[in-house]
């Protein structure tokens, strides 16, 4: 597009959320990204739009007014009816183009992973990966630092109108968290890990007042340079750990019993009306698929209930679930780093401590 140079930093304004929807069914992670955006968009004084593309998917945009969308720009064609890269990616290099937002965020979905770089490239513009916290507020961002790292945070100069997004990431294996802006390009873009961000509460009156835009865009064949013939829906269900009130994992202290220990923690999510997750090592080892995994490389998990069995503890485990509302941690060392973010701790073998718990929890649900 002529005069469209992402260096033009003054010329872009709004957030973007792009909007993931699969076969009609807008993705959870879609609203999280919606309600941590307008948070930003409030904080700068802008829009928050959508960037919603698919074929006959109109019926979603409510739902994202609903979620605090003030806008939302629709891209509608039967070639955007199921992802691919580059169809997807020429649709909104072009919205972009046209409309300049100054923030643009993904979910680090699959298809956000891969759409996500593609669009960075295309734009000429960075983009952080795998954020876990979004800043553009400076007083709250030193707030965050003064809270979550070990900086000396007064004895630093801030910029109070600095308005450049600030992501944060773990780096190095998680060991620690890095904080990347993108001062020079627009727009900022960022994919951020499902179940990070807090839904926020429906707005049923601000789902009538979200204004569609549908903003005119071509598809040439040259574009296209990949077909979707079928989608074939794996047949295992895979587990809803994001969504579940209760996850119970295990970990390597398993290890002496892998069939018994699986079957305990089943049993015990059972009782608890959960669902079973697992470190990165009892994924490694193959005793649990890797929708299984909680952490760093895994799935970030908040549930009212988190129940580590056999399971130490490292920060990229803790990475996944520290701010699970109520930590049980059952582990044989006492020494265990799960012992230090655990609400209440457990020492001792899990395979007499798990049939205690079970048992116990049965007999409370039986006096109800
Ligand atoms: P261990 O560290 O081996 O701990 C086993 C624990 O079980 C010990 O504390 C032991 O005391 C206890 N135990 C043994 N027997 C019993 C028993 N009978 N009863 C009770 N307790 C017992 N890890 C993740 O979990 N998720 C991730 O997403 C992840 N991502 C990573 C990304 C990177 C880049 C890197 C470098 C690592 C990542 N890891 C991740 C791996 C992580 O560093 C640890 O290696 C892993 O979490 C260890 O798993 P664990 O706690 O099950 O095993």
């Amino acid at each position: 597009m002529k005069n469209y140079s992402s260096t033009d930093v003054a010329a872009f304004q709004d957030v973007w959320v792009f909007c993931e929807q699969r076969q009609g069914e807008m993705t959870p992670t879609t609203y999280e990204l919606i309600s941590e955006g307008r948070k930003l968009a409030d904080e700068l004084g802008v829009k928050l739009c959508g960037l919603l593309l698919g074929s006959q998917v109109e019926g979603l945009v409510k739902d994202l007014g609903a979620y605090g969308a003030d806008q939302v720009y629709l891209c509608e064609d039967p070639e955007l009816k199921d992802y691919t890269t580059d169809a997807y990616t020429k649709v909104i290099a072009d919205c972009v183009e046209a409309f300049r937002p100054e923030i643009l965020l993904f979910g680090a979905s699959n298809i956000g992973r891969d759409l996500a770089p593609r669009c960075a490239a295309r734009l000429h513009t960075g983009l952080c990966a795998d954020c876990t916290h979004l800043d553009v507020d400076v007083p709250k961002y030193v707030q965050f630092l003064r809270e979550a790292s070990t900086l000396d945070v007064d004895a630093q100069k801030w910029d109070l109108e600095d308005r450049n997004l600030k992501m944060t990431r773990p780096a190095f294996g998680g060991h620690l968290m890095a904080t990347i802006i993108c001062p020079r390009f627009r727009p900022a873009m960022a994919t951020v890990r499902p179940g990070v961000m807090k839904k926020a509460a429906r707005n049923e009156s601000m789902a009538t007042r979200v204004e569609l835009i549908r903003p005119t865009f071509q598809l040439f064949a040259a574009d296209l340079r990949t077909k979707v013939r079928e989608i074939v829906k794996e047949t295992r269900k895979l587990v809803d750990l994001t969504g579940a009130d209760v996850v119970v994992s295990v970990g390597r202290g398993i290890s002496k019993d892998v069939e018994g220990g699986i079957k305990l923690a089943e049993e015990l999510a059972g009782v608890l009306g959960g669902v079973v997750g697992g470190s990165r090592a009892a994924i490694d080892s193959g005793w649990l698929s890797a929708d299984h995994q909680v952490g760093q490389t895994g799935k970030t998990v908040h549930p009212k209930i988190y129940i580590a069995l056999g399971i130490s503890g490292a920060i990229q485990h803790k990475a996944g679930m520290q701010d699970s509302e109520n930590i049980i941690a059952v582990n044989k060392s006492a020494t265990a780093p799960i012992f230090e973010i655990a609400d209440f701790g457990i020492c001792g073998d899990l395979f007499q401590v798990v049939p205690l718990m079970i048992q116990s929890f049965r007999e409370e649900q039986e006096k109800k």
